[in-house]
């Protein structure tokens, strides 16, 4: 065996987690020279600058290689190569390789600070990051940061420069507005989305792995123009812990899901209060929503963040916590993370979903990635439906009675819910159950018949 093809097959048992594969294979190891003094320089070209597994990848390889017995040096370069579809809409997002949709139901959840929290965190990881504050009503851009220079330039190509904190470049109507002499914007819907869209596209925001969008809250028509207007890679849901919000996230997953954007994380913001003297978890609106969100929806990235005074005397003095450092960073370095490896694996292709679909006579045919076809009868997975009139969502005692599910019932439609799942509407009437596909691949374990491919 040569010594490239050695120091190869060392590097194979590094595997990207996210991307389920090795880094060999993945193509990741670039321009490998040994030499016969048992020098050995590569470079590992990762999917992204903020890949927050870099280090663990550069201490592996290095490990792995100077296990052979003739390696005396090694030298390892990390760098990213972003392979991703570049951002069509409008010239100054030409530059942009990521566009991260934060989003809520409503307003006052803390979406504006983990906005912002998030690209900081990002940046932290080796991202370029830019910040767009999208709510026109009620824009917080210019609170949460103190850039030195306030002021909104037009470059002489008409293009707009976005102003700059810590490195990361911001743009906001209320920078606008307060360059022409303060006062809030007065427009109506329409009007909105396109005067939002354009100070996107106008403004000049060069090269950015990641530009995060504060979105204006809610769900209604601006929103939903907004999110087909501008290329967005995913979004990330902010809520807080109350009954009521969990239907908020629902309507934003549902709001998304309509225009294939993936939801790629949901935020629980306020979640708790930890006593200062007796450190006890106070849950004040209780709790169970994001044990929910995992059961019915798969979503697996979700995060508590506790109310913690510091970050809003922080806010308020225009240093976001993320600059910061220390405990109260890592709540927002973990929803980061949870960005960086989510995008990288809808971006490059790790994501094995089944293929669900139905097919009259034989069932529900689940086809997975690995080339297997099973089928599960339509009236067992109907009975499984854990939807709140189907389960009771405190005891999670079935309240469907199994025996009242006619064999006969069958998927009416069957379309996917964001990354992690699929809804199904019946012909009994059911209007949604959503199975995450996790709990599909169980059930294709437990019941699944083997198949082949229907024609
Ligand atoms: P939104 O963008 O949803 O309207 P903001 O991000 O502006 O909400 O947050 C609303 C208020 O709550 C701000 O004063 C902010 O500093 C504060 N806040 C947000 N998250 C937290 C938290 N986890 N702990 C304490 N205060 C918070």
């Amino acid at each position: 065996m040569s010594r490239d093809a050695e120091v190869l097959e060392k590097l194979k048992a590094i595997v990207d987690p996210d991307l389920g594969n090795d880094i060999v294979s993945l193509g990741f190891v670039k321009n490998l020279k040994c030499d016969d003094a048992g020098n050995v320089a590569f470079g590992i070209e990762l999917t992204t600058p903020a890949c927050p597994v870099k280090e663990q990848f550069r201490a592996a390889a290095d490990k792995l290689v100077r296990q052979l017995p003739w390696v005396k040096n090694v030298s390892i370069t990390m760098s990213a190569q972003a392979r991703g579809a570049p951002l069509t809409a409008g010239p100054g997002l030409k530059g942009v390789e990521n566009i991260i949709a934060v989003s809520s139901c409503k307003g006052g959840v803390g979406k504006s600070t983990t906005a912002v929290n998030l690209a900081y965190s990002l940046q932290k990881f080796g991202g370029r990051v830019g910040i767009f504050d999208a709510d026109v009503y009620g824009p917080s851009l210019p609170t949460l940061v103190s850039p030195a220079d306030r002021q909104v330039y037009q470059n002489p190509d008409g293009s707009i420069h976005p102003l700059e904190f810590h490195d990361a470049k911001l743009m906001s109507f209320g920078f606008v507005t307060a360059n022409q002499g303060g006062g809030p914007a007065i427009m109506r819907g329409p009007m909105v989305t396109q005067v939002i869209n354009q100070l996107l596209t106008t403004t000049d925001w060069g090269d950015l792995d990641y530009l995060v969008i504060d979105f204006p809250p809610g769900t209604g028509d601006i929103q939903l123009t907004l999110t087909q207007l501008i290329p967005i890679t995913a979004a990330v849901i902010v809520t807080t812990p109350q009954q009521l919000s969990f239907v908020d996230v629902v309507k934003g997953i549902q709001m998304f899901d309509k225009l294939k954007v993936p939801v790629v994380s949901v935020v629980e913001n306020m979640s708790y209060f930890e006593c200062g003297k007796c450190h006890e978890k106070h849950h004040l609106f209780g709790q169970g929503a994001r044990k929910k969100l995992v059961e019915q929806f798969g979503i697996q990235n979700s995060f508590e963040i506790p109310i913690i005074p510091e970050i809003s005397h922080l806010s308020d003095a225009g240093t976001p916590v993320a600059l910061v450092g220390g405990d109260i960073a890592k709540h927002y370095e973990a929803i980061a993370e949870s960005v960086v490896r989510e995008v990288s694996r809808i971006k490059f292709g790790g994501l094995a979903r089944p293929k669900i679909s139905y097919a009259s006579g034989l069932g529900v045919v689940v086809n997975t990635a690995d080339g297997k076809v099973s089928v599960i009868k339509a009236a067992e997975l109907r009975r499984r439906c854990r939807c709140a009139s189907c389960i009771d969502e405190f005891s999670g005692k079935q309240i469907l009675a199994p025996e009242s599910v006619a064999e006969s019932v069958f998927p009416k439609t069957i379309q996917p819910m964001g990354n992690y799942a699929v809804a199904i509407a019946w012909s009994d009437g059911h209007a949604s159950s959503i199975y995450p596909y996790d709990a599909i691949l169980k059930l294709v374990s437990e019941i699944g018949v083997a198949a082949q491919a229907p024609a």
